[in-house]
């Protein structure tokens, strides 16, 4: 026994980090060891008197690690769950740390002239696919750090990892900042008109945060965007818009927007160093995409008709509200209030006639089920492991033929200290390179508790998302830790995810897991019809904002900044250059955008969202065409998938699976979108005014 849980192998059940003994106090230490674990390692390989071979250089390589990897994943994904100010100061003084230790291994010459050796002669090594993958990603992966660079050179990109850690960390905190100190305090008076369950769920915060007697609006999107939805108080509604829009973007020492342009300077100069064009093409030379321009081209095909189709509902709201006698210009803070109303309208549905269907529970269960149906797994609560949070339930996952396979923990509550969004995180990844080891991993939501908790239809689906990147964690049968799970290109990593998504947007397993949480009743078939055909509600909206976003992204770091970037401005000219139309925001303004710069792991990478989703919604058509969601056949072969992770081609993976090139056209569909040419083809369509369903009603009437 030490006092330091990290220096001993975990006590829990399956190696589950010993959550009930970490404390801030043992990171330092533990980083500290294993810092110097790894750089010993990297030496022993660089110092091998034998010649390079792939097990004593690369298989080596992947042993190195471990116990760096074990305290950082425990740290970082326990700090974004459970963050407290001994957590964040270790994370101040670790990031650039880190960052330093993996530049200088990138470019550790002996190290490097191993790779290197190896990579040459790689047709020569007998290698397996998975070994073969794994050197060519390697070697990219040491010259895409700096490997090839000149000693000069090579101390620059060092302390521009340095810094940008530094930046990163700084980024993401004063955003914490915001969120935790920012949302709505409200008397009884300001409720009227919410529904019962966005009362429950303000009441809820308010008693958490010592607010008693009163309600509170936290800013996270699962609490500010029923609000916004609900309200008829126009004040209120603009105040929490604005509150939320402008997290990280106030004056003084937490103003993230300083910040974005330090971010953007290094990464310039980062892929100068490198010898790219800029910060997206350096980003996008490892996806799938391969150029900002692939990219690019992929979203002028949906931005066109989104901004049609969100001009068309923009009149539609605009009509309802001046039918309601509110005659100044729709604004962003009305949009959401509209739209609900016109949803409600138009098609008598009512989110709070819903969210009785769609019970935590009950959501849960259907995730677990559909993970059944499609691969035979079955997920079995644990009590008897420590947990860092009471929120947090663990279940041990197994197979068809009752083997464990791993551990699923899911914490689902929005609360002080936990990050805003949803994710997927990995305590332990799969591998096999010295036997068995099986995953740990976690999804994390922000749900408003409730009793019970009431989830919208979208929260739904976020639970599906993160499952489905857990899932992908989960099944992962590789043999290398670095090709595990989700270690898959940015631009295919949301192809799991997305696709589980219509799953629970399904009807078969709406009607037999969406039941009423008072009297267990399915929903109602006509509820249900409502429930799909608002489906497509909205999409221009929710596809302008998104791909808003994602060109803005893309635009940001291929044209690098201005020496003297005032973002803000930015912000409003690029909006004006693609005539984003007026009352809808980028789906991430720039000093919250957390994709781009709380880390770069999807920076210039953000338009990857619709680029897997070209994917999953070509892949659910499969599922659909074979007239059985559940096809045991598919789900094999899209087990393989899930299977893979990078130790093989991500667009190899999906022919495999799909046995053809994906297509564009599902996707439209699903979203209610039409090609631009598909408009000229059809100028009747143009004239057509009178609703978002319209134009699509016909087409499919056509069609038939
Ligand atoms: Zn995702």
């Amino acid at each position: 026994m030490t006092d330091n849980p990290f220096f001993e192998a975990f006590s829990a059940p399956f190696g589950l980090p010993d959550f009930d003994r970490i404390e801030a106090s043992h990171f330092p230490p533990a980083f500290e060891r294993a810092l110097a674990e790894e750089a010993a390692a990297v030496e022993e390989i660089t110092q091998n008197p034998e010649p390079p071979s792939f097990a004593n250089t690369i298989e080596a390589f992947e042993r190195s690690g471990r116990l760096l990897d074990s305290v950082s994943s425990v740290f970082f994904n326990l700090r974004a769950s459970r963050s407290e100010e001994a957590l964040e100061k270790v994370a101040r003084d670790y990031a650039p740390k880190l960052a330093l230790h993996r530049a200088r291994i990138a470019q550790n010459e002996a190290l490097f002239a191993r790779v290197a050796a190896l990579h040459e002669s790689r047709e020569a090594l007998s290698l397996a696919p998975d070994q073969l993958r794994l050197l060519e990603r390697r070697h990219r992966q040491f010259v895409r750090e700096g490997a090839l660079l000149e000693p000069g050179q090579k101390a620059r990109l060092l302390a521009i990892e340095e810094a940008l850690a530094s930046l990163y960390t700084r980024f993401g905190q004063n955003l914490l900042h915001d969120e935790e100190r920012g949302g709505l305090v409200l008397e009884t008076g300001d409720l009227e008109g919410l529904p019962e369950f966005l009362r429950a769920a303000a009441g809820e915060a308010a008693r958490e945060r010592g607010f008693e007697g009163r309600f509170f609006v936290p800013l996270s999107r699962s609490a500010v965007e029923p609000f916004l939805s609900f309200s008829p108080r126009r004040d209120l509604r603009r105040m929490l818009y604005e509150a939320w829009t402008n997290r990280g973007a106030h004056q003084g020492e937490r103003d993230n927007r300083p910040l974005i342009r330090e971010i953007l300077d290094l990464r310039a100069a980062k892929a100068r160093l490198l010898g790219y064009e800029s910060f997206a093409h350096y980003q996008l030379d490892e996806a799938m995409a391969k150029t900002p321009a692939a990219a690019l081209s992929l979203l002028a095909k949906v931005w066109e008709p989104a901004k049609r189709k969100a001009e068309e509902e923009r009149a539609l709201l605009l009509s309802l509200a001046r039918r309601e006698g509110q005659n100044e210009a729709l604004e962003a803070w009305d949009w959401p209030y509209y739209a609900e109303k016109l949803r409600r309208e138009r098609f008598a549905l009512d989110a709070a006639e819903t969210k009785p269907y769609f019970a935590l529970d009950k959501i849960v269960a259907a995730a677990f089920a559909v993970a059944g149906r499609l691969f035979g797994l079955s997920f079995h609560e644990r009590e008897d492991c420590p947990r860092y949070h009471p929120d947090l339930r663990i279940y041990e996952v197994r197979d068809e033929k009752g083997a464990t396979i791993g551990l699923f923990l899911h914490d689902n509550f929005a609360r002080p200290g936990k990050r805003s969004g949803a994710w997927m995180g990995s305590y332990r990844k799969a591998q096999s390179l010295d036997g068995e080891v099986l995953p740990i991993v976690v999804n994390n939501n922000n749900f408003a508790r409730g009793n019970p908790t009431l989830l919208s239809f979208e929260d739904a689906k976020t639970l599906f998302h993160e499952f489905g990147h857990a899932l992908h964690g989960l099944l992962s049968r590789v043999r290398y830790p670095s090709q595990s799970g989700t270690a898959v290109v940015r631009d295919f990593v949301e192809f799991p995810s997305q696709l589980l998504e219509n799953w629970i947007a399904d009807k078969e397993v709406l009607r037999r897991y969406a039941r009423h949480f008072e009297t267990g009743e399915a929903m109602p078939e006509d509820l249900f019809s409502r429930l799909v055909a608002a489906h497509r509600f909205n999409q221009g909206y929710l596809t302008v904002e998104y791909t808003a976003a994602a060109l803005f992204d893309l635009a940001l770091h291929r044209d690098g900044p201005a020496p003297d970037l005032d973002i803000d401005r930015y912000e409003k000219e690029f909006r004006e250059r693609i005539g984003v139309p007026a009352p809808i925001a980028l789906r991430h303004r720039p000093a919250h955008f957390q994709h781009l710069f709380a880390g770069a792991g999807y920076a210039a990478l953000y338009y990857a969202y619709l680029w897997a989703e070209v994917l999953d919604a070509d892949g659910f058509a499969a599922f659909k065409e074979a007239g059985n969601i559940f096809s045991p056949a598919l789900a094999l072969r899209l087990r393989r998938i899930f299977e893979a992770g990078d130790s093989k081609e991500p667009m190899e993976l999906y022919r495999a699976f799909r046995a053809a090139e994906p297509q564009l056209a599902p996707l439209l569909e699903s979203r209610g979108l039409e090609t631009a040419e598909k408009r000229v083809e059809d100028p009747a369509d143009w004239s057509k005014k009178e609703g978002p369903l319209s134009s699509t009603e016909k087409r499919r009437r056509r069609r038939r």
